[in-house]
This record gives C-alpha cells, structure tokens and sequence, in this order.
C-alpha cells in the first residue's frame, strides 16, 4: 500500500514490502507481508515488476490511517489556500517526473510514451491546478430562513474516500478523483487497477515529497474482489468514487448499501456514437472516427465505436477510413512513430479478439483488420466492420478495443434514434458544417458530453460523466467537487430579531 505516511502512528508508508515497484523506501507494515502479484509489460507479456499485494487487512490498515489524518490530521483544517499550495506543488512534480511517468504508464498499460509526456502527464498537473485553485473557493449559502430564525449552509469534506480506477488511463483516472477530493479537504484510499498500479505508487511517494501531510493519499495495489471489495463495503468509508464497467459499478453499489450506505458516484461504460453528416468534408471526418476509435487501442469509456455515416457520404467514406486504418501504425508504444500500442493485457487481447470473431458470426462484414499483429505481445489490428445491425453484439456492448462498427442512416431523425439505441450514454461526436443539425442532435442524444466537430477535446472545466447506464455523478469542473463535500444547514435563532 502507497501512503503519504504514518498518519501519527509511527509507521511509514509501507507500499512496497519485498517489491520491486518503482520506490521502495518505505518500510513495510502489514498483515500480509509476503505477497506480492506481477503487473506485465504487454509489448512482451513479461513481468515488470513484483507488487506488494493489499488485502482485506492491508485496506483496514489504510482507512484508519486515512481516518485519522482525516479526524486529526492538519488537511481538512487547513486553509484552502494552504491546501492549494501543496496540491500546486505536487502538480509541479507530476510535471519534473512526466518523463518517468510516462514511461511508467507505457510499460504498465502499453499507451505511446510520447502522448503519455505531452497529453496525459500536463493534463493530470492542469488537472490539480483546477481543484487547487478551487480549494480556497468553497463556500455555503446564506438562507432565508421564514421567523426569528437564520440560516446559512457549510461545505464539509465528506471524509474518507474510496477510489477505484481503472487501467486505460491510470494517471488520468487518479488525478481525476483524488484532486477534487483533496480540495475538498478529504482523505483518500485508491486502489489502482491490478494491471497498472506502478503510476499510483509514484505518485504516493511524489504526494509526500509536495508536502501532503501523513495518511492523506494511500495508496493499496491489488485486485478488485479483495482490496477493491474491501474498500466498497467498508464501514469506515464515507464515499467510493469509482470508474469501471458496468458490471462491477453494480457490485460497488451493492456493497455500499450493504455496509454503511456510502455514497457513490459511478462514471461506467460506453457505445459512443460517431454521427457524420452528408455536409461534412469527408477527410476530416474520417480522421476524427477513426481517431475516436483507435486513440489509445480503443481502451477508452468514451470510445467512439459505433460510426453512423449519411448514405449521401457512405460509400466514400468507407473506403477512406479502411486506407485510414491501414495506415494507423501498431507498435512498440516507445517508438515515437507508432499511433497505437498493445491492448493491456492478455485477458483484453483475447476478449477482443472474441468480440471480432463474434461479429463475423453474427453476419457483420471486416472490411480490415481483425486479427493480433507482430510475433510477441497483445496487439491488434485496427478493425472495421460494415453491414453491422443495431441489434448485433458488436453495436451493443462495450468492447474496448480498436473495433469500429460502421453503419449508414438516411434521416437526422434515423440518426439520434440509432445513436440513443444502446443502454449506455457516456458521449457522443456529431460531424456537420449545419448548425441546426449541430445544436438539434446534440439536444436529443442522450449522452454526458457531445463534441460537435472534435472528438476527446477535454478540459478540467468541462463535466465529465454518463447519462443511462454509464453511470451517475461527474468528473471535472466545478460540479465534481460536491461530490466530495457535505452540505450541512446551520439555522440560528434570532429571539429579538426585527422582522
Ligand atoms: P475493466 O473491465 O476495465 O477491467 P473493471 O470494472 O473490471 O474494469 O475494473 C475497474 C476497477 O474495479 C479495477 O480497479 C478493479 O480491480 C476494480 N474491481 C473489480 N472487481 C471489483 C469488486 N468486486 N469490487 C471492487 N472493485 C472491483
């Protein structure tokens, strides 16, 4: 388990007992001292790194201390102000150490080292620099209150937090949850995704060299049936946040009403549709598609795998985004020539690969792709089916890879009927130069975020979640930090009051 440290009990932050993550400076403590799981390199499928593994009793270990920096540590009581200077100069860390971080994220989850120094290492130092300039900005309401009465609101940290990541973006997805949360004056418990838990425990160690006090961010690699269980049904745990799939979103809402009715926000899976009108100029349309289904091997929620392309444009856009996909180069994601990397692991390539081979049975036609590419490791092809129907298997679930499901539509109408046509509504990417088209159909799909014209365009400031089955409660901007707050009502009696 990463912990900033010993949250006034003597003991350090013990994340690395026997391991070879990437520090092991702190001294170990636990109920378990011996074990210790292998996270892989997917360029190879060898083991990086031995980890230490957190159980049940190592996350019991970890909320108390998270407990106690939260109930009589110097963090929820410090000035906003305060709070946002240690968050700020943590941000500079993150951003002295993009190069090993990177590297540590390409190695763990197979993402490109050069986007990992550029996009997701700047973005997670933005990421804390938005929160951190909030911190010294939460503030209640004054109520009028009817009587000899009044009232105001305060807004206090809800306590201890779970967070539960997974492995596409693992810096992105801790940044995305632990800065609000220490804004908000929380303390937090993250359990990585068991693939990629080297970041995490960086960043525990960068956490303590920024000056976050002890017990504030711990840090417990392991697996999600027994740390990750662990922490969702916790007595002792004021809030999960989680990211994942639906499925396991489920089971977290289970275990917290189970236990101790903890608050939880989920942001889940996705089926985004790509909706390219007849008016669009088909080359720009056809990078963006392709973009938003291959950018990062397709492991991403927000993924743009369903391509609904108006039968004016189809047939041209067919052929162009095959050659597109053709030219997408698979590869070593340290080479600064490659645009995609190997899926994360050997349970996602073969899960994959079961998806594609489900299409084809179910009648749908590869057009390319389809099939593992180079002689060692877990890469995939980029993939582009047609002939696909709303109802196949392929069109529905969320295979979080680089498959993408061509479709034609005829009507505007036909086209937000199709794209609402799944249970999921994470996002949505509308191409078109009418902006009646633009403004109606992003009005009518239901999903989270619409990018008219763009696809991925993030940004701190924008909210950042599911509508339907993708889940509930947002990432990013101002709404995510009322996650992490509690409002409370303070109402006065004003016995001489002259009203
Ligand atoms: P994916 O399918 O992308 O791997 P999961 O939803 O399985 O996504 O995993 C996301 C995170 O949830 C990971 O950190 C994983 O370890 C954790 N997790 C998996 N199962 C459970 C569980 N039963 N309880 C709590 N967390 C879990």
């Amino acid at each position: 388990m990463g912990s900033t440290g010993d949250s006034g009990n003597g003991k350090a932050g013990w994340w690395c007992r026997r391991s070879s993550s990437p520090s092991s400076s702190s001294t170990a403590s636990s109920s378990t001292p011996s074990r210790t799981f292998e996270t892989r390199d997917p360029r190879t499928g060898d083991v990086l790194a031995h980890i230490a593994e957190a159980d049940k009793a190592d996350v019991d270990i970890a909320v108390k201390a998270a407990r106690e920096a939260f109930e009589h540590g110097k963090w929820p009581r410090m000035s906003g102000y305060e709070r946002s200077r240690v968050m700020n100069k943590l941000a500079d860390l993150v951003e002295q150490h993009a190069d090993e971080l990177a590297a540590l994220d390409g190695a763990d989850a197979g993402k490109l080292l050069t986007l990992g120094k550029i996009i997701d290492m700047p973005a997670a130092a933005q990421m804390l620099r938005y929160y951190a300039g909030a911190a010294d900005k939460i503030h209640g309401e004054s109520l009028r209150v009817a009587g000899k009465y009044q009232g105001y609101t305060l807004k206090e940290p809800i306590g201890v937090v779970g967070v539960i990541i997974p492995w596409n973006f693992p810096t992105m997805m801790f940044f995305l949850k632990v800065s609000p949360a220490l804004a908000a004056g929380c303390t937090v418990v993250v359990k990585p995704a068991e693939q990629t838990p080297l970041s995490a425990l960086y960043y525990a160690h960068l956490a303590k060299l920024a000056g976050v006090p002890d017990g504030v961010i711990n840090v417990v690699p392991g697996f999600g049936p027994t740390a990750g269980a662990a922490l969702s049904s916790h007595m002792d745990v004021d809030s999960i946040a989680f990211t994942g799939s639906a499925e396991i979103g489920r089971t977290i809402m289970e275990s917290a009403a189970r236990s101790n009715l903890k608050n939880v926000s989920l942001e889940l899976g996705g089926k985004s549709p790509m909706i390219v009108f007849d008016d669009a100029d088909v080359d720009m349309a056809v990078s963006l598609s392709t973009l938003a289904v291959f950018f990062n091997k397709g492991e991403i929620c927000v993924a743009g795998s369903r391509v609904y392309v108006q039968e004016g444009i189809y047939d041209e856009f067919v052929k162009k985004a095959v050659e597109a996909a053709k030219n997408w180069k698979v590869g070593d994601p340290f080479d600064a020539a490659t645009n995609m990397g190997p899926q994360v692991d050997k349970v996602q390539f073969e899960r994959v690969l079961k998806y594609i081979e489900i299409g084809k049975n179910e009648g749908a036609t590869l057009l390319t792709g389809g099939k593992p590419t180079g002689d060692k490791g877990y890469y995939i092809e980029p993939t582009i089916f047609v002939d696909v129907k709303e109802d196949m298997t392929i069109a529905q679930e969320e295979i979080f890879g680089p498959v993408m499901s061509l479709m034609k539509f005829k009507t505007v109408e036909e086209a937000i009927e199709k794209a609402n046509c799944t249970k999921y509504g994470l996002a949505a990417g509308i191409v078109t130069k009418n902006l009646n088209i633009a403004n109606m159909v992003s009005r009518s799909v239901r999903a989270g975020t619409v990018w008219v014209n763009c696809y991925f365009a993030f940004d701190p400031d924008a909210p950042f979640g599911g509508f339907k089955m993708s889940g509930f409660g947002r990432d990013q901007g101002m709404v995510a930090i009322d996650k992490y707050l509690q409002v409370k009502s303070v109402i006065t009696a004003v016995p001489d009051s002259p009203w």
